[in-house]
């Protein structure tokens, strides 16, 4: 609830942005913020425990680059390691890739091939979920690796665009849906 208002109170919609037509949601202000911040790793960790509080995730995964700045705190709240989901090119071992399609255009991610163990429960972290594209790429890349993608967190659901059309039986997480 606290990580709701802090999210409705904080977000600032940016007009015509990057593109004319395109309304960016703006969470640097969430970050800015210590209590806020405080307030939405909390509730994104969440989706890492069960009911009794005990941690369910053997991972935590962030999307570049503002999933980053959320997942490596959720790891350290959940005591689980972290794992870097990157734009191409930048991981400098072996890795998984996996190409979707954007509105315009195509995009790749990727994770190193050793970032999650066989068997391991994962949970993946973002800032905003919007088409769903860049949650079922991550869930692709994690299953190439062996593990298991258990759920998604995330602060904002851009539920218009009906992200969970695609990202079909995922449990995911949205502390606030617009
Ligand atoms: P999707 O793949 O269409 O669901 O887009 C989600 C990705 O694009 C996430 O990694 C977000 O960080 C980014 N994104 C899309 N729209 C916004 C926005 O309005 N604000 C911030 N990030 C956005």
């Amino acid at each position: 609830r606290t990580a709701q208002e802090a999210l409705e109170r904080l977000i600032v919609d940016v007009p015509d942005w990057p593109e004319p037509g395109v309304t960016f949601k703006d969470i640097t202000p969430v970050l800015a913020d210590h209590h806020a911040f405080s307030a939405i790793i909390t509730a994104l960790a969440a989706a890492g425990k069960d009911d009794h509080g005990n941690v369910v995730v053997d991972k935590v995964v962030g999307m570049e680059a503002r999933g980053f700045i959320l997942a490596a705190p959720v790891a350290l709240a959940l005591g689980v390691g972290f794992v870097p989901i990157r734009k191409a090119g930048k991981l400098p071992r072996e890795t998984h890739a996996v190409t979707y399609t954007l509105e315009y255009g195509e995009a790749t991610l990727e994770v190193h091939r050793d970032g999650i163990a066989p068997g391991e429960r994962v949970l993946m972290i973002d800032d905003v979920l919007a088409t769903g594209g860049t949650v079922v790429a991550t869930r692709q890349l994690i299953e190439a690796c062996g593990g298991t993608a258990t759920s998604c967190s995330v602060l904002l659901e851009l539920g218009f665009l009906e992200p969970r059309a695609v990202t079909g039986d995922l449990p995911i997480a949205s502390l606030l849906t617009v």
